[in-house]
């Protein structure tokens, strides 16, 4: 059993007959024949058919979900002394981003049942050095974008959705990636849609912020040789936009895969006595980019389920606010951070097997794995 199978992805059929790989053969093969590596067709088409699918203006596709966060921040003016607010239960780069500009991460503990952002504890740490939030919509569905929106608006922050997790899922019926200011989404080859290499996006209703965005990533070329932004090399490449491009008829198809798999997981789980399932926000929908439980002896868990051939893995064991390149001793520190709930969480949670195309019967060899686990775990041993 595999924790992402991207074998299985190749071999899935799309509607007009082709699977994944003979579709992505094919558009390599046109990258390889007109030769425009860098920014050719395939970028605009990319980016046009992205920005209708969440419903925004603007998308810029980028080299990576890292890239995409860094030139956001940069877009929106962020810079040494400035403080910017996020979670501390995220991957590196939410963080990381921040602080290579010389910014301050400030954290702000998460809700207990999804695991995103608390809103109810962002406005006693907004200051007058406060430049922007970065909520993470963490392991598939949106952080509460209405309440952090509200309190952004009240005092004048932009709002940046890491959506590298979230890419496909809905909130009231509008999806991941255009719920604030700008969202970001990663396309490294696990995420909800990954391609084959790094890639990612931003996306944004603002006209000024998508042409800052996008003059950031090409070097801060305005035109030919002539640079007017501090920029990156931050453009996703032409062939990695056709390999996207020719996985993209079958994403919905995925989306919608992943949504019963989860929802399946949950049933049994339950059934099983294992209850510390996801819980979506109302109104949510979820990619389940990792399904993740909360564990008891969680190690242990992980441990024997090792042991009966079943992957799982930790998303996330170290908090962001713990991670040596981000303590108080190496960057501009805002008094550490004082969030128990995130701690608890990167002590009890573990991600099980998660893929569209995981069979009904590796799903009830997990499940029936994890609960047989749990049980033995709370018979206290006779030695
Ligand atoms: C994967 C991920 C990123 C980074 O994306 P890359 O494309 O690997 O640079 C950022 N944030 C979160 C929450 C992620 O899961």
């Amino acid at each position: 059993m595999q924790f992402i199978d991207l074998a299985a992805q190749q071999r899935q059929r799309l509607q007009n007959g082709q699977t994944i790989r003979e579709a992505v053969d094919c558009r390599i093969a046109a990258v390889l024949n007109h030769g425009r590596y860098i920014l050719g067709p395939e970028v605009d088409e990319l980016e046009a058919t992205l920005a209708a699918y969440v419903g925004v203006e603007y998308c810029i596709a980028l080299a990576s979900g890292t890239d995409a966060l860094l030139i956001a921040l940069m877009a929106l003016g962020v810079q040494a002394g400035d403080e910017v607010i996020t979670t501390p239960f995220s991957f590196i780069s939410t963080s990381e981003t921040i602080a290579v500009l010389g910014a301050t991460p400030v954290y702000v503990d998460i809700d207990p049942v999804t695991y995103n952002l608390d809103a109810g504890k962002l406005e006693p740490v907004i200051n007058k050095r406060t430049k922007a939030i970065i909520p993470v919509s963490l392991y598939g569905q949106p952080a509460d974008f209405p309440a952090i929106n509200a309190i952004a608006d009240r005092h004048g922050l932009a709002v940046i959705e890491d959506g590298a997790q979230s890419f496909g899922s809905e909130q009231q019926g509008r999806r991941s990636c255009g719920l604030s200011t700008i969202g970001t989404t990663s396309f490294f080859p696990s995420k909800p849609f990954g391609g084959y290499g790094d890639g990612g996006a931003c996306f944004t209703e603002d006209p000024e912020l998508a042409d800052r965005m996008r003059r950031i990533s090409r070097h801060g070329q305005e035109k030919r040789y002539y640079h007017t932004d501090i920029g990156v090399n931050g453009r996703i490449d032409t062939l990695q936009a056709a390999i996207l491009l020719g996985k993209w008829p079958n994403f919905a198809k995925e989306v919608e895969a992943r949504g019963h798999i989860g929802a399946a997981y949950s049933r049994k789980l339950h059934d099983a006595g294992v209850t510390t399932t996801p819980q979506l926000m109302s109104g949510n929908t979820s990619v389940y980019a990792q399904y993740t439980v909360q564990l008891d002896k969680r190690d242990d868990v992980q441990a024997a389920l090792k042991q009966k051939g079943i992957p799982t893995a930790v998303h996330y064991p170290t908090l962001l606010c713990q991670q040596p390149a981000l303590r108080c001793e190496h960057s501009v520190c805002s008094g550490g951070c004082h969030t128990p709930i995130a701690q608890a969480a990167s002590e009890r949670v573990l991600s099980l097997p998660m893929h569209p195309w995981l069979s009904e019967a590796d799903q009830d060899r997990v499940v029936e794995a994890v609960a047989q686990t749990v049980q033995q775990n709370s018979i206290p041993s006779a030695a």
